[in-house]
């Protein structure tokens, strides 16, 4: 996902017209900003009943060392799919997902290498099994990758790879140090080797990686570990030097290979094959998925849509991602929501369809699934509201988290009928954001594109920005603004109860007859 850049992009215009509104009305409770109006009376019940407390609880659980980060396919995303169901069990809404579940399954297959049957074959009688010696986090649908070996040993927190590098199609073996780790996978990654197989002391583990059924993997290349003692054996085994693996003296980064004149005494074609063998087996990875009846007998059968992807990046190589803000806080905000329609007695006419998406991370594979899969006739669909990371500030070595305590962005709602704009600025006048509305280049990176797409409906996207913590393993719960949580649980509460009034929007544009 992109950054946006300093405030001289912003619509000052935007800005000026809010601030002077601030302070017009004071909070009617801490979690709030400005708003100009208290919320309607007859949906004061459910909006009251969205608050911190609870949102801390339940992003307490969602964030936490149980569900390992969400990651789909992993046990931690099904421990969470099934407290979420759980929570919607409790406040009484009916599950709308396969055969009167909560949960529509997805398609999806777990793919593991079968260590046995990988070895590593080379120049004479060159040979490294993989079992004991090797393991693998990414691969891709080739079950055997030929090609030249370059050595490379990454030193220091700032060295680089140099501009003239060339390691595309070449299979990397790599050491690196502490400092270096955290970028020289993502350096290498970028130079589109065959393989990079990272050299580490202790025992190579390997995780297995979800394809959809029938689909491929969308790795470009096999990413891995090795044992130090097997790194041995294959740079001799290629006529190197053992020292290559050494960590240098200074740091830097320090290439080494036994194919171009520079790097051996005598230059050897020396490739070397990797075979590898998988096993598949079905995972489940399920969208999470209630209803709420609409009151009135005519109009129920049309529907809104709050969804929020759940999933999250899980365990990757023995590092949890929590995933507080992405996308906890949705997953929560939207729990809010679902508790605050369930617990206000007035019903509204049409029939609101909450969905906790799985597989976002993967590519908005979950709601792709759902669009393509419908619980409920797309035509029915009167719009679609996502939440995507509401629970931080905005941060960027331009724009400070304090500056942007109270903004929020506002994405694609002006993409389709600009009525559903205009019905989040009409909700916030009890909320009191102060929208920006310059982050358009996130609009097809979340999950309200699919519904924008496949349901032609317009949508509504919110977000709070980036910030550094963005895909980190430091993306927790600590860091979190729950003021901003519940005040964009709030927001949504209203919009998607004036949405429900609303009904039909006019067509998007691009599906105009
Ligand atoms: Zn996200």
């Amino acid at each position: 996902m992109y950054y946006v850049q300093s405030i001289c992009r912003k619509s000052l215009r935007f800005l000026v017209a809010i601030v002077a509104s601030a302070g017009l009305f004071s909070s009617q409770s801490s979690a709030q900003y400005s708003p100009l109006s208290p919320p309607p009376a007859d949906l004061q019940q459910g909006f009251d009943s969205i608050n911190v407390e609870q949102s801390q609880e339940w992003l307490g659980i969602l964030a936490g060392p149980k569900f390992e980060g969400r990651g789909t396919g992993q046990p931690g995303f099904i421990k969470a799919a099934h407290w979420v169901a759980g929570k919607l069990a409790e406040f009484g809404l009916e599950p709308m997902g396969d055969n009167g579940t909560y949960f529509q399954m997805l398609p999806m297959k777990r793919r593991l290498p079968v260590l046995e049957e990988c070895y590593v074959t080379g120049p004479g009688d060159l040979r490294i099994e993989a079992k004991g010696n090797m393991g693998f986090d990414r691969f891709t649908d080739q079950q055997e990758i030929t090609g030249d070996v370059v050595f490379v040993n990454f030193s220091g927190e700032n060295t680089q790879l140099a501009e003239d590098v060339q390691l595309r199609d070449k299979i990397v073996v790599y050491v690196d140090d502490e400092k270096a780790a955290s970028s020289a996978p993502f350096q290498l990654a970028r130079q589109r080797p065959l393989a990079a197989i990272r050299v580490i002391s202790g025992r190579p583990v390997s995780s297995p990686q979800l394809v959809r059924e029938g689909g491929r993997t969308r790795s470009t290349s096999v990413s891995g570990t090795m044992t130090q003692e097997a790194a041995r054996k294959l740079v001799e085994g290629l006529g190197g030097k053992a020292d290559w693996l050494n960590k240098p003296e200074k740091e830097s980064v320090e290439i080494h290979d036994t194919f171009s004149p520079a790097g051996a005494e005598s230059p050897i074609s020396q490739q070397i094959t990797l075979r590898m063998r998988f096993q598949e087996e079905l995972a489940a990875a399920p969208n999470v998925i209630a209803w709420l009846e609409g009151s009135d007998p005519n109009l129920k059968h049309e529907y809104v849509v709050i969804g929020s992807h759940l999933d999250h990046l899980g365990n990757s190589r023995g590092q949890v991602y929590p995933g507080a803000d992405d996308n906890g806080s949705g997953s929560t905000a939207v729990l809010n929501i679902a508790k605050a329609f369930a617990t206000n007695s007035t019903r509204p006419k049409r029939s609101v369809l909450f969905i906790w998406f799985a597989a976002e991370e993967m590519g908005l594979v979950g709601s792709r699934h759902y669009c393509n899969n419908p619980t409920k006739p797309l035509e029915d669909m009167m719009c679609m509201f996502n939440i995507d990371m509401v629970g931080r500030n905005e941060e960027s070595k331009d724009e400070t988290s304090e500056e942007n305590e109270g903004h929020i962005h506002l994405v694609g709602s002006q993409k389709g009928d600009n009525d559903i704009h205009e019905i989040v600025l009409k909700a916030n006048e009890s909320v009191g954001f102060e929208f920006e509305l310059d982050q358009e280049g996130v609009w097809n990176r979340s999950d309200q594109i699919n519904f924008y797409n496949a349901a032609h409906v317009p949508v509504s996207f919110l977000f709070d920005g980036f910030h550094p913590d963005y895909h980190k393993p430091s993306d927790q719960i600590e860091k979190i603004n729950f003021k901003k949580l519940v005040s964009a649980a709030k927001l949504y509460y209203l919009a998607v109860n004036l949405a429900a009034e609303h009904g039909r929007f006019k067509p998007n544009p691009e599906n105009e007859k």
